[in-house]
C-alpha cells in the first residue's frame, strides 16, 4: 500500500463545507462530492487494510458518484475499519443495534469529530436557526452516564449544541418526568423552544404519556427534532402523519422534523423539510439501489439507501450501503426551495439477510 496523504481532500472539503448546505443543483453537487470521494477512496485504500483487501482491484477515479465503490453497513459489526494509527482515536461510537448482535464500533479521531459537528451545525441551523433555544430533551439524563457512549448518547450530545438550559423530559425508568416538563412549559409559554428525542421515546414516553395525564402543553413557537426508526411505531400502525397531528395536540407544536442518519455517518444527517421531504445536504448524498441487482433505481422507485458522505476520514464510512428501504423522490425542485435531492423511507429490509456487495447482480 502507498501512503496517500489527505492535503487534496482538505482543500476540496474546506472549500466545499464553507458553501451553503443545500445551494448546490444536483449537477454541480455530484461532480463536486464526486472528487472528494475520489481523494477519500485513493486515502483509505493506503491507510485501512480491510479496505484495501476489498477494494484494492477497482478503479481509483470515477465518471459517477455511483460508481463508487460502498461497503454493507453490518461489515462495521464484523471487520476492524480504521484508517488511522489507533493512538489516534479519541472516540469509538457504538451503535446500538439489534439485541444480542455485535454493536458496530466505529472510530473517531479529531478531525473527523470536527467536521461532523460543523457538518451538522450547518445542516441544523438550517432548520431551527442560529439562535440557542431552551431545550427539552425527550430523554433520561442516564443515557449519557453509560462507559461507552451508545449511539443515542452521542445523538443527545450532538443535538444538545443546538439548545440552552437543557431539561430532560424523562426519569430513570422512562416514565414522563412530569414535574419537570411542566416547569419547562411554564417557564418559556408562548416562546421559541426546542425539543429533540427520539421517534419511538417521542410517540411512547412523551405523546402517550402526555395522552394518559391529560396534560396539555403551549409550545407553540417550538420545533421538534427526532430521529430513530419508524419500525416500532409502524408495528403499532403509527405513520408521520398520526404521529404529528397526536403530538399537535396535546403540545401545539407544529414545527416537527424528523431526521434520517447513522452513527457510521455521523454528521451528515437527511432531515425532513416542511413538506415531509428528506432531503440530502451538500456534503452527503443518497442513491437507492435494487436490492438484488444493485444497480442504482430512478425516482419513485424503492429500493435499498445508499448514502454517501464527505465527512469521516477515520475511518471507510464514505459510502454505506444501509439495510434501509427508501424512495429517491426528486431532485433540485421541493417546493421548500432547498437544492439536490430528496427521498423517503419505507423501513427496513426484512429480515436483513445481506448478500456480498458484488456477487448477487442478475440473482433474485
Ligand atoms: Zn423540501
Amino acid at each position: 500500500m502507498t501512503d496517500y496523504a489527505l492535503t487534496h481532500y482538505e482543500v476540496l472539503f474546506a472549500d466545499y463545507a464553507s458553501q451553503p448546505v443545500f445551494g448546490f443543483c444536483q449537477q454541480d453537487k455530484s461532480q463536486r462530492l464526486r472528487a472528494i470521494l475520489e481523494e477519500l477512496h485513493r486515502y483509505h485504500l493506503s491507510h485501512c487494510p480491510a479496505y484495501h483487501a476489498l477494494f484494492a482491484n477497482m478503479p481509483v477515479s470515477f465518471d459517477d458518484e455511483d460508481q463508487l465503490p460502498f461497503l454493507a453497513v453490518r461489515l462495521f459489526k464484523l471487520m476492524d475499519l480504521l484508517s488511522v494509527p489507533k493512538d489516534a482515536v479519541f472516540r469509538e461510537l457504538r451503535s446500538s443495534g439489534t439485541t444480542g448482535q455485535t454493536p458496530a464500533r466505529i472510530s473517531l479521531d479529531r478531525q473527523t469529530s470536527a467536521r461532523q459537528s460543523r457538518a451538522l451545525v450547518s445542516i441544523m441551523q438550517s432548520f431551527i436557526g442560529k439562535q440557542r433555544l431552551p431545550m427539552l430533551i425527550i430523554d433520561s439524563p442516564d443515557v449519557l452516564k453509560k462507559p461507552h457512549l451508545s449511539a443515542r448518547g452521542a445523538g443527545i450530545q450532538g443535538m444538545a449544541f443546538f439548545g440552552r438550559e437543557h431539561t430532560y423530559a424523562l426519569n430513570s425508568d422512562m416514565s414522563l418526568n412530569v414535574d419537570a416538563v411542566r416547569d419547562f412549559a411554564n417557564k418559556n409559554r408562548g416562546k421559541p423552544v426546542l425539543l429533540f428525542g427520539f421517534t419511538f421515546m417521542v410517540w411512547l414516553n412523551f405523546v402517550k404519556a402526555l395522552e394518559h395525564t391529560g396534560d396539555s402543553l403551549d409550545f407553540s413557537q417550538g420545533v421538534l427534532i427526532h430521529s430513530g426508526g419508524w419500525k416500532k411505531l409502524s408495528d403499532q400502525q403509527v405513520n408521520n402523519d398520526t404521529f404529528k397531528k397526536r403530538l399537535t395536540s396535546v403540545t401545539g407544536i407544529t414545527r416537527i422534523h424528523n431526521f434520517y442518519g447513522m452513527a457510521e455517518q455521523v454528521g451528515s444527517v437527511f432531515v425532513e423539510c416542511e413538506h415531509g421531504h428528506l432531503h440530502a445536504p451538500s456534503l452527503a448524498d443518497v442513491i437507492v439501489r435494487c436490492p438484488y441487482s444493485l444497480v442504482p433505481l430512478p425516482f419513485g422507485k424503492t429500493g435499498l439507501i445508499q448514502v454517501i458522505s464527505a465527512i469521516p476520514t477515520s475511518y471507510p464510512g464514505f459510502s454505506i450501503l444501509t439495510e434501509d428501504m427508501g424512495t429517491l423522490l426528486g431532485e433540485d425542485d421541493c417546493a421548500c426551495g432547498r437544492k439536490g435531492r430528496y427521498f423517503s423511507i419505507a423501513g427496513r429490509l426484512p429480515k436483513t439477510e445481506m448478500r456480498g456487495c458484488s456477487d448477487t447482480a442478475g440473482q433474485s
